[in-house]
């Protein structure tokens, strides 16, 4: 099936019926759900912990409901259109490279035959913390099957630091995975999930194929490319039932969001989301604040306008957006958009860098 899409798109590309093969590959595109993770039977780490029972519960969800884990590169082949995924596919992405993933996640992961992206922070691998994989252990990891993703040098808020920073970090970053590794990855986490255009553009000129975030929501072909939401996972939404909930969401198609910068230069009296053929029971949609307040939105053919009466607070805020699908062949599923913004200019009580203002 998938050699048959990529037949499909070469002799697309290859002839002059272009138009007509962009709208079918677009409809052969398929969604993804894309996990997040940090910590595995780490219960003193309640706010980045897995416990065992919550993680082998998640195992039998996926296996049960009729999912269908993938890899990270094949949900990115699909955006593109390369592959189409199956109906309910998830990709599993682990974050920092904490030592309970070799001992207490992965052997769970691996014997559920489910592929898996580490994103590696590589100054606190270079430190040789002891919480923290060493690169002989990454390697093992790569060798059986691990996706070594990238997630910064120093672990720093991108927002928060001077271009040349964000270079240097950037630079540092590729030098130790080339040196250790020998080979740079090309996908990026944002530490913290907190990125800004500007930031976007870094990574994107570094040569990355895709950053991800630590926003909810499914991803799909119109989401940006530079900032996928990823479902974060924790011993408080780890839950059985968010998580039955999580995997089995949709995307709602936004094109476009305004304003089009997570760092935000002020308090937003209106949020626009631009849909493209959007679900045909959008009025029913329902968006959400940082405090899970439910906001005021206007719903138009294609798009969403969104009113945050109050203000946001300082820091990271999040928006989201629900609707429950009505469509026969996903009945009862949720589409989900969310977004992560910083506020206020300031995260964990430190200003943005001035090339925000
Ligand atoms: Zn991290």
């Amino acid at each position: 099936m998938a050699d048959m899409k990529h037949l499909l798109i070469r002799i697309c590309l290859a002839t002059a019926l272009f138009s007509t093969c962009t709208v079918s590959v677009t409809q052969a595109a398929s969604s993804a759900v894309i996990l997040m993770y940090h910590r595995f039977g780490e219960s003193d780490q309640p706010l980045t912990n897995t416990t065992v029972v919550q993680l082998e519960d998640h195992i039998t969800a996926l296996q049960n409901g009729g999912y269908t884990v993938v890899s990270l590169a094949d949900v990115l082949a699909a955006l593109d259109g390369e592959i189409s995924l199956p109906p309910r596919a998830v990709a599993i992405t682990v974050d920092d490279a904490y030592r309970s993933f070799l001992m207490t996640g992965w052997p769970r992961f691996k014997a559920a035959g489910y592929s898996v992206t580490l994103f590696v922070a590589t100054k606190s691998v270079n430190a040789g913390y002891s919480d923290f994989l060493t690169w002989d252990e990454l390697r093992a990891l790569q060798q059986e099957g691990v996706e070594i993703g990238a997630h910064s040098h120093g672990h720093g808020h991108y927002p928060l630091l001077s271009t040349t920073s964000l270079e240097q970090d950037l630079g540092q970053m590729a030098a130790a995975f080339d040196r250790a590794l020998g080979t740079v990855p090309r996908v990026f986490a944002y530490p913290y999930g907190e990125a800004g255009l500007s930031d976007m553009a870094a990574v994107r000129a570094a040569g990355f194929q895709a950053g991800f975030g630590q926003h909810s929501g499914a991803v799909g072909p119109l989401a940006n490319r530079f900032y996928l939401p990823r479902f974060a996972l924790n011993e408080q939404y780890g839950a059985a039932d968010r998580f039955r909930l999580v995997i089995g969401t949709l995307p709602l198609p936004v094109k476009s969001i305004s304003p089009a910068d997570p760092v935000l230069q002020s308090h937003p009296s209106t949020i626009t989301l631009n849909l493209v053929s959007p679900p045909q029971n959008l009025k029913d949609v329902t968006c959400f604040g940082p405090a899970g307040d439910p906001l005021q939105a206007s719903v138009y053919t294609n798009s969403l306008s969104i009113n945050p009466i109050s203000s946001f607070p300082t820091g990271r805020v999040r928006l989201n957006c629900t609707l429950q699908s009505v469509d026969r062949s996903t009945q009862g599923r949720w589409h989900w958009f969310g977004w992560q913004m910083i506020s206020g200019f300031e995260s964990e009580g430190v200003a943005v860098h001035p090339r925000y203002r």
